[in-house]
């Protein structure tokens, strides 16, 4: 068998890894071996990249290198509260990786085939704006920048303008590229400026939702450097990512209840949004003592977990009370929410964390058409996600958007430090319902006084 054949059969089986890897991320008790399982496919995929002859292996074993000990230093440091920060950097990192490979390709072989130019022109446009717009993303989310949306008047017209200079150069580049260096320079410059521009006006909060479309342009930017490199598995994992963010980014603002176009466009959070109904009612504050009572009586818990979860790393404790109750003879369930917190699976990650079994999380359209048959639902830091003004306030920001309706359920307890309102902004009338009871208090705390009152 000839070298090139064994390296093509290598990418097919590695096309394979990572199409059913990609298949078992979708579960979370298949995650864990689906992520393996993909890495696996990398790896195959690297080696046999190697196998290519006329490779210069000191550049390789210095990057990887570099590479490597960086990756490994930035996954363990990492706080899982900080994980889109670092999805964002590693998306500007495959977006710039996708600019140098097609600006290099150009650089010593200005003369290439009609293809190869004009996809180094897509991986340059792409991967320059995929590189500063996840800087920006990182920064807004990290507060490095105002997370409020940045917005000036004309700043659609400025964009679209950019776009179209590009274009234009573009084709210019496309015609002759041996000739124009200076207007393929003008085309990585405008690319750059382009992605810091289109991502200032949304709002931090609305980061989450961009850093899955930027992840999806950086599979793209990735694809087109296949091309220009003629490398089938990096067209293939490229695409494939491309494909996959934009699906998670459609599933992310159908569950907000929002367009892509209002996303990127409406710089939601820089107004004050139209004012939902007063909310009227008594709040009714319970300590941990007489909530104790009341969980100790119940034959079924369901515990609906937010971004004040996360926050708290009440993780932990929540597995804990939740196993005490179970031995207490109730039945427990941990409804998710798909947009809980602030990033896709945040819930599902942090409750795999404490080792909360797979088959107790519950999905939103599954415990929905049975909430009324809980005896206590335990909100805990979540807000939005369980508003009931989603179903009947329309000028409320949250209008439409799909809730765990915790509000039907016999008793419901909201464990938060406040009455300060969720990411939305907008103030929560379930905490002044009739079977709510307001638990006061860090989550974390909460949860360890209840589990206290247990043990005692
Ligand atoms: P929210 O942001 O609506 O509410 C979180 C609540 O947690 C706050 O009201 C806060 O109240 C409370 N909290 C914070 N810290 C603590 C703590 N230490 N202990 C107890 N409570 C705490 O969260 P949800 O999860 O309900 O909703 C997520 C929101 O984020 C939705 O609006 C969604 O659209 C949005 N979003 C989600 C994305 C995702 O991918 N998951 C992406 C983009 C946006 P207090 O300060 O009083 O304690």
């Amino acid at each position: 068998m000839n070298l090139e054949l064994i390296i093509n059969l290598s990418y097919i089986v590695s096309a394979a890894l990572f199409i059913f890897g990609l298949k078992m991320l979708s579960s979370p008790a298949s995650a864990r071996k689906g992520n393996m399982l993909s890495a696996l496919g990398m790896l195959l995929a690297v080696v046999a990249t190697l196998l290519t002859q006329g490779l210069a292996f000191k550049w390789i074993i210095i990057g990887v290198a570099v590479g490597g000990i960086l990756g490994i230093l930035s996954a363990r440091l990492i706080a899982m509260t900080a994980m889109p920060e670092m999805v964002a950097l590693l998306n500007g990192s495959g977006g710039i990786a996708s600019l140098l490979v097609g600006w290099a390709v150009y650089h010593f072989q200005p003369a290439s085939s009609v293809l190869t130019t004009f996809t180094i022109f897509l991986s340059v446009l792409i991967g320059g704006v995929t590189f500063t717009g996840s800087l920006i993303a990182w920064a807004k989310l990290s507060e490095k920048l105002p997370g409020k949306p940045i917005m000036y008047p004309g700043q659609k017209i400025v964009n679209v303008l950019i776009l179209v200079a590009i274009i234009a150069g573009g084709i210019i580049y496309c015609m002759n590229p041996a000739a124009n260096y200076s207007i393929f320079l003008g085309i990585v410059g405008l690319s750059l400026i382009l992605g810091i521009l289109v991502v200032i006006p949304i709002g931090g909060a609305d980061m989450p939702v961009v850093i899955s479309l930027l992840n999806s342009y950086s599979g793209l930017a990735a694809c087109a450097a296949g091309f220009v490199i003629q490398n089938n598995i990096l067209i293939v994992a490229g695409s494939l990512v491309g494909a996959s963010g934009i699906i998670l980014t459609q599933i992310m603002c159908k569950a907000m209840n929002r367009s892509l176009g209002n996303v990127l466009f409406s710089g939601f959070g820089s107004t004050v949004q139209k004012q939902s109904a007063d909310v009227e009612g008594e709040v009714k504050p319970i300590v941990v003592a007489d909530a104790y009572f009341i969980l100790e009586a119940a034959r079924s818990v369901t515990f609906v977990p937010g971004y004040g979860m996360a926050v708290a790393q009440a993780q932990h404790a929540v597995r804990e009370l939740g196993e005490i109750l179970e031995a207490n003879g109730a039945e427990v369930t941990y409804a998710i929410h798909p947009v809980a917190g602030r990033m896709p699976g945040h819930m599902n990650v942090l409750l795999a964390e404490a080792n909360v079994p797979y088959d107790q999380l519950i999905e939103m359209d599954d415990i929905n058409p049975i909430i009324e048959t809980v005896d206590v639902a335990v909100v805990i830091g979540a807000n939005d996600v369980v508003n009931p003004a989603a179903r009947h306030d329309e000028a409320s920001p949250i209008y439409g958007m799909p809730i765990i309706n915790v509000d039907k359920a016999k008793t419901v307890f909201v464990l938060k430090r406040s009455m300060n309102t969720g990411f939305a902004g907008v103030q929560n009338e379930l905490f002044y319902y009739d079977n709510t009871r307001m638990l006061f208090g860090d989550a974390k705390q909460s949860i360890q006084g209840l589990v206290a009152e247990f043990k005692n």
